[in-house]
């Protein structure tokens, strides 16, 4: 294996399962993950909570020279800091979801975190969890994924997972906000949501997590050993 860092890149819509089998693949590779949907939405909190408009290219650009945003790597993830303080549960909240998808289509917000994204990577090899990294952000990837499922599926998915979470769910109203979030990333002009032409596309409408990951897997192994104790200590993942 070679000094300079691995990128593996997972791109694909919202609800496919990309944070977890990001997360899940890192761990089997011995590999860092890094979340950049969760970057778009630490910046989407600054605005709300300093009162500039998601569309107002202008106030985003001069919001961004003010804000710190970092990323502190935790137990195979990692904790998202807004100046100082730790927000990574508050992005998590439904409204945040396209408030990011809006701010990520301002041209500084991209290009900002686009330059985070690559510094981030420079320490090291890491799975890149988003919707440009293979396209975009690392275009050099060594191993490229596009994970989709069905609109349905992944509004299944996510009603499931809130109902789990004790929250209110209604699979109708999470099927629309599904298509319109797809179709707001897929339609804008700068790094829309699209496979990289070299990516490797799985659907995963009728696979559980660790069929995916072991696709994954078998792929990236073909190039690189995958390291034997991390086999052992996550290879019995319950759906
Ligand atoms: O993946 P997650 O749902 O956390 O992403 C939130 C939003 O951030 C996405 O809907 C998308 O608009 C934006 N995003 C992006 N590019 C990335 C990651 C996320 O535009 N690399």
């Amino acid at each position: 294996m070679s000094d300079r860092s691995r990128i593996v890149t997972i791109d694909g819509p919202a609800g496919a399962g990309k944070s977890t089998i990001s997360r899940l693949l890192a761990k089997r590779l011995g590999f860092a993950f890094l979340d950049t949907g969760a970057m778009y939405r630490a910046v989407a909190l600054a605005a709300k909570r300093r009162g500039v408009p998601l569309d107002d290219e202008g106030a985003v650009a001069a919001l961004l020279n003010t804000v710190d945003l970092r990323l502190e790597p935790v137990g195979g993830g990692a904790r998202v800091f807004l100046d100082g303080n730790d927000v990574s549960g508050e992005i998590r909240t439904a409204e945040m979801g396209p408030a990011a998808s809006q701010v990520s289509a301002l041209a500084p917000v991209r290009q900002r975190l686009t330059e985070l994204q690559r510094a981030i990577a420079r320490s090291g090899n890491f799975v890149a969890e988003g919707r440009d990294m293979g396209t975009v952000v690392f275009p050099n990837a060594d191993w490229k994924f596009y994970l989709d499922a069905s609109p349905e599926e992944r509004a299944r998915r996510r009603t499931r997972q809130l109902a789990e979470q004790g929250e209110e769910a209604d699979y109708n109203a999470i099927l629309a906000q599904i298509i319109e979030r797809d179709r707001q990333d897929a339609s804008r002009a700068l790094a829309p949501l699209r496979p990289a032409e070299d990516a490797v596309i799985i659907d995963s409408s009728h696979m559980s997590i660790e069929q995916v990951v072991e696709a994954m897997l078998a792929i990236v192994g073909r190039s690189i050993p995958i390291p034997q104790q991390a086999v052992e200590e996550t290879g019995n993942h319950g759906r």
